[in-house]
């Protein structure tokens, strides 16, 4: 199965694609950990996207592109998380795969910003514990000062939403009758569940 997750920060991405790749036995590809991982490293793409990045806006298409390609690695199935993000990056992928096993499809996991602003306004990380929901301050497991993605500044999320709508209408289409579009705000087992009988005609 090769398949693309859709939709704005908040909609759960990560968490589901993760759960599809273990459930399927897929890779998980997700672009914006690929990218937050570099910069972390320091590395010359993480210096050259850092910037970027942290405020919320999208890197050059050719970067992503090469990035993504670079780590699709024979015929074996993938969930990408995050990729692609606009019409350009989807012509691409499906030019890359032309001649390989093309993408089944895509599913868009559709969120509101009310949504994503509720749980993207507790998401903070600790240095220890790693990924916490919390209102922020000490973590309640360890008590270290808990941290926050840059990206996730609530102006920053309001930008990044509006960002995705802008480009992501036209990628609904483009996909057309190779996209499963899925009510996103519900829990993370309901949303699930959703998910896995949407994509089962593609295992
Ligand atoms: P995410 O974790 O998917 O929200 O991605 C975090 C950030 O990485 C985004 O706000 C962008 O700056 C960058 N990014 C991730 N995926 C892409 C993509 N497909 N195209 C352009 N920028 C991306």
């Amino acid at each position: 199965m090769r398949i693309s997750l859709l939709g704005p920060p908040g909609a759960g991405k990560g968490t589901q694609a993760a759960r599809a790749a273990a459930r399927f036995g897929l890779a998980h590809l997700s672009t914006g950990a690929i990218f937050r991982e570099e910069i972390g490293r320091g590395t010359p793409l993480g210096r050259e996207i850092e910037g970027i990045v942290k405020a919320g806006l999208l890197v050059a298409d050719e970067t992503v592109d090469r990035v993504v390609f670079s780590r699709i690695d024979g015929p074996g199935g993938f969930v990408l998380d995050g990729y692609p993000r606009n019409i350009a990056q989807a012509r691409s992928l499906d030019a890359f795969l032309a001649d390989s096993v093309p993408i089944d499809g895509a599913v868009f996991l559709d969120v509101s910003e009310g949504e994503v602003l509720r749980r993207l306004g507790d998401r903070y990380t600790c240095p220890s514990c790693g990924p916490v929901r919390a209102p922020g301050g000490a973590c309640p497991s360890c008590g270290r000062t808990l941290e926050r993605r840059a990206d996730d500044e609530p102006e920053v999320i309001r930008r990044r939403f509006q960002e995705y709508h802008r480009v992501t209408g036209p990628l609904l289409s483009y996909y057309g009758p190779r996209l499963a579009r899925i009510d996103g705000d519900a829990g993370v087992e309901e949303v699930w569940s959703r998910l896995e009988q949407a994509v089962m005609p593609w295992a």
